[in-house]
Parts: C-alpha cells; sequence; structure tokens
C-alpha cells in the first residue's frame, strides 16, 4: 500500500464552498492527484480549526452530522450538503496510536472547516471522515509531537488533513480587498520560505515573529499546520493557492508526499 500524502489546507470565508475560482478548481486537482496517484484512501482524518477544544477528541458516528457552524451567510450556504459516512476503523486506529491522549466524542459534526474545502477536493463524498480536534490545552511543541504520532496512518491508507489559515485574523478583514495586507503577506511569506525548508523550529515557535499576533490572534488556524508537519516529518511541500484575500486571510496549502 502507498503512503497517503500529509495535506494542510487553507480554507479562508465559508463561502469558498460556493466558489469556483482558480482556488476551488486546484482544490480539485490536489483531490485528483491524491485519487490518481494513491488510489482512493480509506478515510480522511480532518483536524479543523473549527473544533477546537480543551483535549483531544476524535469522532466516531457512523453518520456524523454536518454542521453549520457559521453565522449570517446566505441561505445557499446552509443548503450546501456534504455528508460523508464515519470510519469505526479510522476512530480505532487513532485511538491505537494517542491512547489516554484521546478521547471519543461526538457532540460535534463535519464543520465548515471541512466541508467548505472537501466540497471541492472531493466532490462525491463517498471517502468516510472522521474530524480530530485542535487541543487548545497543547503547547505549540506538542501540538507538532501529536502530529508526528498520526504519520503512522498515512502507512495505512488514511489521508491526513489539516484545515485552517497560515494567516486568519477576524478583526482586521477588509472585504474590498482582494488581496493580503502588507502584514498577512509578509507572515505568510515568512512560514512558507519555513515550510520549504523545513526549518520546522521557525514554523513552532511562530510568535518569534513581529507579525505573528496578527496573523494569529488565536491559535486554533495557525495549529492544524504544526499538526501537518509532524505528520509529515523532513518531506518537502507541494505548496498551492499561495494566496492572500480579505487583507487577513492567507489560503496557503501545503501538501507533502503527494
Ligand atoms: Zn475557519
Amino acid at each position: 500500500m502507498k503512503r497517503m500524502p500529509a495535506i494542510f489546507v487553507g480554507h479562508g470565508s465559508p463561502m469558498i464552498a460556493l466558489d469556483h475560482n482558480e482556488l476551488t478548481e486546484t482544490y480539485g486537482r490536489v483531490g485528483q492527484a491524491v485519487l490518481e496517484k494513491f488510489g482512493r484512501p480509506k478515510a480522511i482524518l480532518m483536524i479543523s480549526a473549527h473544533w477546537y477544544t480543551r483535549g483531544t477528541l476524535v469522532q466516531s458516528a457512523a453518520k456524523p452530522r454536518q454542521v453549520y457552524d457559521m453565522y449570517g451567510f446566505s441561505e445557499e450556504l446552509y443548503a450546501l450538503k456534504y455528508e460523508p459516512s464515519g470510519s469505526a476503523e479510522l476512530t480505532q486506529e487513532v485511538q491505537n496510536v494517542l491512547g489516554d491522549a484521546v478521547e471519543v466524542d461526538d457532540s460535534w459534526g463535519i464543520d465548515h472547516g471541512t466541508w467548505s474545502i472537501l466540497v471541492h477536493i472531493f466532490p462525491q463524498a463517498d471517502i468516510p471522515v472522521v474530524q480530530l480536534s485542535v487541543n487548545g490545552l497543547l503547547s505549540d511543541e506538542e501540538s507538532y509531537a501529536l502530529g508526528e504520532k498520526l504519520a503512522v496512518l498515512r502507512g495505512k491508507g488514511y489521508l491526513v488533513m489539516g484545515s485552517g489559515n497560515v494567516v486568519h485574523n477576524l478583526r482586521e478583514v477588509e472585504w474590498e480587498n482582494p488581496h493580503g495586507s502588507a502584514a498577512a503577506d509578509r507572515f505568510d511569506a515568512y512560514i512558507k520560505e519555513a515550510v520549504e525548508k523545513r526549518d520546522d523550529e521557525k514554523v513552532i515557535f511562530y510568535h518569534q515573529h513581529p507579525d505573528a499576533s496578527y496573523a494569529a490572534p488565536t491559535p486554533d488556524h495557525y495549529l492544524p499546520l504544526l499538526y501537518i508537519l509532524g505528520a509529515s516529518k523532513g518531506e518537502k511541500p507541494y505548496v498551492f493557492n499561495n494566496v492572500r484575500n480579505l487583507g487577513s486571510m492567507a489560503l496557503t496549502g501545503y501538501a507533502f508526499g503527494l
């Protein structure tokens, strides 16, 4: 069995679920590349910024519910259906790998961090999805170390994905700006260079950068990247959607082993 990739995806605004543009076409190409090179993953382990919890939680529902965890968007977005099944086998594998450090929890479901991008990456929704929460109690180094433990799942036919944004600052959003602010551009370029060089320490200790508090005022959208870096140690990235928009959002994605 070929080792599945580990992929970090920038998701931006939830409206991206309804978009058809260069960004979403690239998502589609990433999904196609996975299917063509590796075949269908047994399931996807998705670490979504929108499941930010105290403790590490994993889902086990056979049919996880779709969560519309965003407010004030168009009705069309709330009508969008993306309903993959869960995978008891993957839930068990995660428990085997993380032991006492993870707890099964089905109070949440497939949130928009997951479905707004998967609707483009794997539009058929025929690959089971299990979400793993982003643990807000872990340090940045511990988040990376947890990702390292997940790497073994890739060899068992599971696609490991993270969904967030390297730059994500809702307070600083510039709705009319199709590009990034100077601070967003600087921080995203800094992280990109570090990821390309696999200077993981720089990415883990991102607070050393002067724009870090602008780029990641809360860590929820940044941390999925650290999990994915841990799960792909030493591998060079394929960088996609190297784009900033709305001033304070970066959509830059990194695929490893693709
Ligand atoms: Zn988000």
